[in-house]
């Protein structure tokens, strides 16, 4: 087996191409199955079925006013003109009778228009001189303020695509057309678990030199935020046994598998081989991408299903979210029925220089804010691998491709907006 950075006989695993890691594990991943949920509980979920709509809408011609239904033709004399009001119908009132010419009928925002009639005018364009008769005092375009039937969507229109995700918007249409239960891609369960020796539970007050598992409560947000559902599985120490049945009962129980930890090149750097040993195919190795080198991606073949991803992220805080962020969203959204593009990439400038070594691509983590001379990427003050807290309250993150090593203050900077 290769380690990572200089191997055995001075041989070097490969270090891929971040653009080329994303390739492939997005060829890896596949959406699951579709199931059905209750409307009430669709929310955030994604549409497995281009939704039809099963009826014109509106379903009938109505008023988008209150006023009164008219004939245009009857209105083409002059103006004013008296009509004789033969009916009131309130939203939601069938009329009862057909107009006939010298007629009107007060309806109001959502009213059905009779039959015979062709047109509204507002009633902030009306008088009533005696009851049972309405004045008109301006000239209604013909079909002002009428809905037209199938205006908004015909009988068999796509309303909404599969892959739409469902906000507000999408669940009123979905309630509009009566669609009680939705048909949506399940969503990815995700094994999680954190390794290392020196780490223990936030209840637990840390010795010198232990580490509390922040990553856990981190990665766990982020597999929500990327539609997924964590399954915390905690803490494993960096022993071979351990890991090895933790890995399986983890790859057993879930569509995905993320680990941080344990995945660079030091003694107690255990999951390569744990993953090797229980017959996983290791095609990434290592990433040209800072930070987050030693990202590590296995496939285990699934008699039940598509083959099931595991990946061992690095352990050190920064580097375990910006490769989340970088390669696991993606994946997850994917794995969710989510379409592409998976993430929203903006051209940004920096109040000051931006630094890379030009070796690997580097992700700076900032904050994006709108300026009057365009959007500003301010870099977090520390930006180091390890330093959890400068990561805190970033919206954003720059990126220096292989071969810049510096982007002046000023100049455009690609930069990801993180979800
Ligand atoms: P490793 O990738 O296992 O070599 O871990 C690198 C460093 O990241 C460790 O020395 C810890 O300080 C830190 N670290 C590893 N796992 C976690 C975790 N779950 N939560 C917080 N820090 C961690
Ligand atoms: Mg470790």
């Amino acid at each position: 087996m290769l380690k990572k950075g200089v191997g055995e006989g001075g041989l070097k695993a490969v270090m891929l191409p971040v653009a080329e890691a994303e390739a492939l594990i997005l060829q890896a991943v596949q959406p699951l199955g579709p199931e059905w949920v209750e409307l009430g509980s669709a929310q955030g979920r994604v549409l497995s079925q281009t939704v039809y709509s099963p009826q014109d809408f509106p379903a009938h011609p109505t008023s988008s006013m209150d006023g009164y239904a008219v004939r245009h033709e009857d209105v083409q004399a002059g103006i004013p003109c008296e009509l004789q009001v033969i009916e009131t119908l309130p939203a939601g009132k069938a009329p009862t009778r057909e107009l006939q010419p010298g007629q009107a009928v007060r309806l109001y925002t959502g009213s059905l228009l009779p039959s015979g009639a062709d047109t509204v005018v507002m009633q902030e364009y009306t008088q009533q001189p005696s009851p049972g008769t309405v004045r008109l005092l301006q000239r209604p375009q013909r079909g002002q303020f009428v809905r037209p039937q199938g205006d908004f969507a015909r009988q068999g229109d796509p309303l909404l695509p599969a892959g739409q995700a469902l906000g507000g918007a999408e669940l009123a249409v979905l309630a509009a057309i009566r669609q009680a239960m939705v048909p949506v891609f399940r969503q990815p369960r995700v094994a999680l678990f954190s390794t290392g020796d020196e780490l223990v539970p936030i209840q637990q007050v840390p010795g010198p030199g232990q580490v509390v598992d922040s990553n856990q409560y981190g990665l766990a947000a982020l597999v929500k935020a990327a539609g997924g559902i964590p399954i915390q599985l905690g803490i494993v120490p960096d022993r071979l046994q351990v890991l090895r049945q933790v890995v399986q009962q983890a790859l057993a129980s879930a569509d995905g598998v993320i680990s941080s930890g344990g995945v660079s090149v030091g003694d107690f750097d255990l999951v390569e081989k744990v993953l090797e040993e229980l017959g996983g195919e290791i095609f990434i190795r290592s990433v040209a991408i800072k930070p987050g080198k030693p990202l590590t991606v296995a496939r285990f073949p699934n008699p039940h299903g598509p083959p099931k991803l595991y990946f061992g992220l690095p352990g050190n805080p920064a580097s375990a979210l910006v490769t989340f962020w970088r390669f696991l969203h993606p994946a997850l959204r994917k794995m969710g029925g989510s379409l592409p593009p998976y993430w929203q990439i903006l051209s940004a400038f920096s109040p000051v220089d931006l630094h890379a070594d030009g070796q690997r691509e580097h992700y700076l983590w900032g904050r994006l804010q709108v300026k009057p001379e365009g959007i500003q990427f301010q870099p977090a003050a520390n930006l180091n691998s390890g330093n959890l807290i400068s990561l805190a309250g970033c919206n954003a993150l720059a990126v220096l491709p292989v071969g810049t090593t510096q982007i002046p203050a000023g100049s455009p900077v690609q930069v990801l907006q993180l979800p």
